[in-house]
């Protein structure tokens, strides 16, 4: 691997340090990760969207007048998790609510509408619109629907000019639906892609080849094909789009995007081809961008993207644009306040003084304590470390790599948030637990497994001790906000498939022994794990792998293994 880095784990750091340099109207909060523009007007809604990094320009080089208020940064190919995304809302926050355009991947959705709601509670305002456009990869079992790709530099152009001519948060919901609707894309891969934490292609594309419908991150496309001519590729990816939707006689905004490493001369070529090609068709294309606006790091090839255009989506196009990747029309002076001096106005929560002396506790031996719910999150904090390595090769057979460092971390912070906080109850150990593990845990498994331990902390309450009825009330409650959460079920591949057996053998174990009921639980835990190698994952990242999937055990699951396992090991072993 030749990269331009220093240290492949700074890439990101080191990146938005130069941004900042290199762009002074952007302001940038290195802790979190939020590349704010300086020069927000107060009165108007905000624009806020992120996601993983590696596809630059997106989201950052979008922030500014006329685009986006606020773009999080999510480790390479990572989604950003939902402390990251709140920091962004209470950022720009100026009382007139703030949109969240998601591009549709399990994590992107689950961390920013995680963040939403939080947001909402707190009384803000907050929408989201999740992008969908590319036409290779249909609406099946097999997908979380269709992925978010090149209409969103389209929808944060069109969008970002109507918040900046003060519509309504509302107003501009529909403004962005609007070109959800009436947008399509398809890209296709001339090459892999190198993740610089990886070292080495994601995937094998033989020299001859190309791969159809590929997506940003080098998920499966349709189809591998020969390399043919620009001609010809060029009329794949415009049938591809006009068989999903009918652009003929509508006027459209094209975009001709490359995927980082595909050299201008030859997007021009392309550009070329799909122009004669769509006006063959009877679409006139009235607007165009051809360059580098969504990438996938170093892969080279294309994407097309088609937007229906009509008066209002052109004025808004037309409308002026000051950011870093996208600029024309005049610049709009109006009177500043930037983010940093809002944020320094806003009145800090008085938080009551804690009270440390926990009550006394009856406890009989008969159920968990909470010393022992503490000591979990440290077994688990422990097992987590422990099998990091294996975690994230499993993780590596069927998603990106990245589990087992998730999760370590998130129950290592879980861990030292519950010895800050000192928690005095079920409920306020689980929230405590959740909460880090949402803010600590860049994946889809942050959201899921912060969920788990909220709704398992709240459905306990304050006891002193858990039974088993309670034990398994508390689990199917956990069970039942990750299903909730990640619309997945029993035999999708997920952690699931542990958590869902051992809410049931909890629950068939009622009137059981505790400890009777925790070895049934843990023997659950590993047969549901390992039954996961069989299985095709229809959730989250290794969904994109359809049947490939199958012959892994599920990252989640193991770990999910790992967890009910330290929780057995906890209470027998005190
Ligand atoms: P990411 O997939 O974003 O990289 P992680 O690697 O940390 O996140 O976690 C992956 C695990 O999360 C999967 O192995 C699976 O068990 C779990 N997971 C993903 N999506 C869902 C979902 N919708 N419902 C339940 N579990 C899920
Ligand atoms: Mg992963």
């Amino acid at each position: 691997m030749k990269k331009l880095i220093n240290n492949p784990a700074n890439v990101v750091t080191e990146a938005l340090l130069g941004m900042e340099l290199a762009h002074p109207q952007l302001r940038i909060d290195h802790e979190k990760r939020v590349i704010f523009r300086t020069s927000s007007p107060t009165e108007k809604v905000a624009l806020i969207s992120g996601g993983g990094s590696g596809h630059e320009p997106l989201h950052g080089g979008f922030v500014g007048t006329g685009m986006l208020d606020a773009a999080v940064a999510g480790e390479i190919f990572t989604s950003p998790t939902p402390g990251q995304v709140s920091a962004a809302i209470s950022g720009t926050d100026g009382g007139k609510g703030a949109l969240l355009i998601i591009k549709n991947y399990t994590g992107d959705v689950l961390n920013f509408q995680m963040a939403a709601e939080l947001a909402q509670s707190e009384g803000i305002d907050v929408n989201y619109v999740v992008v969908k456009d590319d036409v290779a990869v249909e609406d099946s079992s097999f997908t979380a629907g269709r992925r978010g790709v090149g209409l969103t530099v389209l929808l944060e152009k069109i969008a970002g000019a109507a918040a900046e001519e003060g519509q309504s948060l509302d107003e501009v919901t529909a403004v962005a639906q609007k070109v959800i609707e009436q947008g399509r894309s398809m890209g296709v891969a001339l090459t892999s892609v190198t993740l610089p934490a990886v070292g080495k292609p994601s995937f094998d594309l033989p020299e001859d080849e190309i791969e159809m419908g590929v997506g940003i991150h080098g998920e499966p496309g349709r189809h591998r094909i020969k390399m043919k001519s620009a001609h010809e590729i060029a009329q794949d990816l415009v049938d591809a789009i006009l068989t999903d939707y009918d652009f003929t006689h509508s006027d459209a905004i094209v975009m001709l995007n490359g995927m980082g490493a595909t050299p201008l001369v030859e997007l021009y070529i392309m550009y070329g081809e799909v122009a004669r090609l769509l006006a063959q068709r009877g679409v006139r294309v009235v607007r165009n961008l051809v360059g580098n606006y969504i990438t996938s790091i170093d892969m080279a090839g294309c994407s097309l993207t088609i937007l229906k255009a009509d008066d209002e989506l052109l004025r808004l196009w037309d409308a002026p644009v000051a950011t870093p990747a996208l600029t024309w029309g005049h610049t709009i002076s109006t009177p500043q306040t930037s983010a940093s001096a809002k944020l320094a106005h806003k009145v800090t929560k008085d938080q009551p003084a804690k009270a440390t002396a926990h009550r006394d506790r009856h406890e009989t031996g008969q159920g968990i304590t909470l010393s022992q719910m503490r000591t979990w999150i440290e077994l688990s904090a422990q097992a987590m470390d422990t099998h990091q390595d294996q975690l994230t090769e499993l993780d590596a057979a069927i998603g990106d790599a990245d589990h087992g460092a998730n999760i370590a971390r998130g129950m290592s912070s879980a861990l030292n948030a519950v010895d800050k906080a000192d928690p005095d109850s079920f409920a306020e150990i689980g929230k405590v637990v959740g909460m880090s593990l949402v803010s600590s845990v860049g994946g889809a498994s942050g959201p899921l497994y912060g969920t788990f331990f909220l709704r398992f902390g709240q459905e306990i309450g304050d006891v002193d001790e858990v039974d088993v009825p309670t034990l398994a009330a508390a689990f199917r409650a956990g069970v039942d906000g990750v299903r909730s959460r990640g619309k997945a079920d029993a035999g999708e591949k997920t952690m699931l498939d542990v958590f869902m057996p051992v809410a049931d053998v909890l629950e068939a174990y009622n009137d059981a022994q505790l400890s009777d009921a925790l070895s049934a639980a843990q023997q659950a835990a590993f047969t549901g794990r390992d039954q996961t190698i069989d299985m095709i994952a229809k959730k989250g990242r290794a969904s994109y792998l359809g049947e490939r999937s199958i012959g892994h055990i599920d990252p989640g699951a193991a770990s999910a293994a790992l967890l009910v396992d330290a929780l057995v090991t906890a209470v027998m072993e005190k």
